[in-house]
């Protein structure tokens, strides 16, 4: 028997979490996500709701909206994303976030909570475009098809990290319904070093003949990604390999080989509300590059989480943001603008993005509604005049006190009341003590204080 196993795989829950103690970030020329996983012996020892676990509503909104002060504390959270090192490079982290951001806010446009404007270029803040289109059409009959292509900056070098849980690449996909999308992931890479995770979908309007469609891609992709993603057109999709050779019924676009050159209009395009099924799609196929290593376990895995088991947990969580992509909403801080996930919450809608903000937040209002109270009071106004104007559901008495109190702890009339004091005019003072917000103790209190000063 093998007692050499691998202690972290061990902790390993059927949705890939790592239960974690703690999470260090260290900074350096790769900055990593250093955890601290709990240990093996605690997973049988501790009772279970002792065990670090994750906060029921952990979502991929988390992570597609984390900051600089929330990537912690999420951290802490989720443990590892992208398997069972205890050591995740900080580029991975942000390369998955910018991903889940992408998605989700895709996702919120196809679900009409965002206008198409936000996924276009806008010149004025300079951002480009999140989705990119681009029209084609053959000058020769007329036809045309679509092409949608989301980039993003990944570090595919990186062992067992972001990169590496994806399906091999190139990836082709084409999807099944009334639409014929084809969708092809791709690693890209620069050559200043940079790669770049790419998926492009093609979108044409009736079926392609398989000759057409491995023309497009000789044209739109270098020769050794053309023909590898032809031969994975013939293994993946039916039908794909047996049209081979049967030149004549390849006409939709009529592209020949040899005459390509010329025959193509391409020019970018805006997206249009006839988009929303590509978007759909797009948003689908980043999900599934997110699914290689799920697998159907029903020894470890239970009915919730549909027998599924996972190989990273954020796989898993990309599973749970799957099962609910018609409810994708994000809301914005009321305080301090960040978003975050309204999806599985129910009553009143969230209106700021932690507890921190609800408190600032009602800190703030309540600061505010000092001042205002205090100007009143300054301007002439009576406690009870001021009471039924800014707490007009409360009982007067309780209202009253409120006042009161903002009033009497006001540094300003303190320093009023003492200037009167010893000025002997008697006006505020006596207007104080008769809106009973200091009592005739207090000014005696005073009195002798200042005399004492004197
Ligand atoms: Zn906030």
């Amino acid at each position: 028997m093998d007692f050499d196993m691998n202690v972290i795989d061990q902790l390993k829950t059927p949705q890939g979490r790592i239960p974690v103690h703690n999470v260090r970030l260290t900074q350096g020329d790769s900055p990593y996500l250093e955890f601290v996983p709990a240990n093996a012996a605690e997973r049988f020892t501790t009772p279970d709701q002792a065990m670090p676990r994750p906060a029921s509503q952990t979502g991929i909104e988390d992570l597609a909206f984390v900051d600089k002060n929330g990537l912690l504390p999420l951290a802490l959270q989720t443990g590892p994303l992208f398997g069972t090192d205890v050591r995740e490079s900080l580029v991975d982290w942000q390369s998955a976030a910018n991903v889940a951001r992408a998605v989700v806010t895709v996702q919120e446009v196809v679900n009409g909570g965002k206008p198409l404007a936000v996924l276009q270029a806008d010149e004025e803040s300079q951002s480009e475009a999140l989705v990119a289109k681009t029209l084609v059409k053959n000058v020769e009959t007329g036809n045309d098809f679509s092409i949608f292509a989301i980039s993003f900056a990944v570090d595919a070098s990186i062992e067992n990290g972001y990169v590496a849980h994806m399906p091999n690449m190139p990836w082709l996909k084409k999807f099944v319904g009334d639409e014929f999308d084809y969708v092809i992931g791709d690693i890209e890479h620069d050559p200043d070093g940079a790669d770049y995770l790419t998926v492009t979908l093609f979108s044409f309007e009736c079926e392609i003949a398989p000759l057409d469609f491995a023309l497009v891609l000789s044209c739109f992709y270098d020769g050794a990604h053309a023909v590898a993603l032809i031969d994975q057109a013939k293994k993946t999709i039916a039908g794909f390999g047996e049209a081979e050779g049967e030149a004549e019924k390849a006409s939709l676009i009529r592209l020949d080989a040899a005459t390509v050159e010329g025959k193509l209009d391409v020019w970018e395009s805006e997206l249009c509300e006839d988009d929303m099924v590509s978007l759909r799609h797009l948003v689908q196929a980043l999900i599934s590059l997110h699914l290689e290593g799920v697998r159907v376990d029903l020894f470890r895995s239970t009915e919730d989480d549909d027998f599924l088991s996972f190989d990273t947990y954020l796989a898993y969580l990309w599973f749970l943001f799957s099962k609910k992509l018609g409810d994708v909403k994000i809301g914005y801080c009321a305080r301090c603008g960040k978003a975050f996930s309204l999806a599985r919450r129910r009553g009143v809608p969230k209106k700021y993005c932690s507890e921190e903000c609800k408190t600032a937040a009602k800190n703030d209002k309540t600061r505010q509604l000092q001042i205002d109270i205090r100007q009143a009071y300054a301007e002439g106004d009576g406690v009870s005049e001021i009471a039924a104007a800014f707490f007009p559901k409360q009982a007067s008495g309780v209202a009253c006190d409120k006042v009161r109190h903002m009033l009497s702890t006001w540094v300003e009339l303190k320093h009023d009341v003492d200037a009167d004091i010893a000025q002997g005019s008697g006006d505020i003072v006596k207007r104080c003590v008769a809106e009973g917000v200091f009592d005739q103790k207090y000014v005696e209190r005073r009195m002798k204080a200042l005399k004492k000063v004197r």
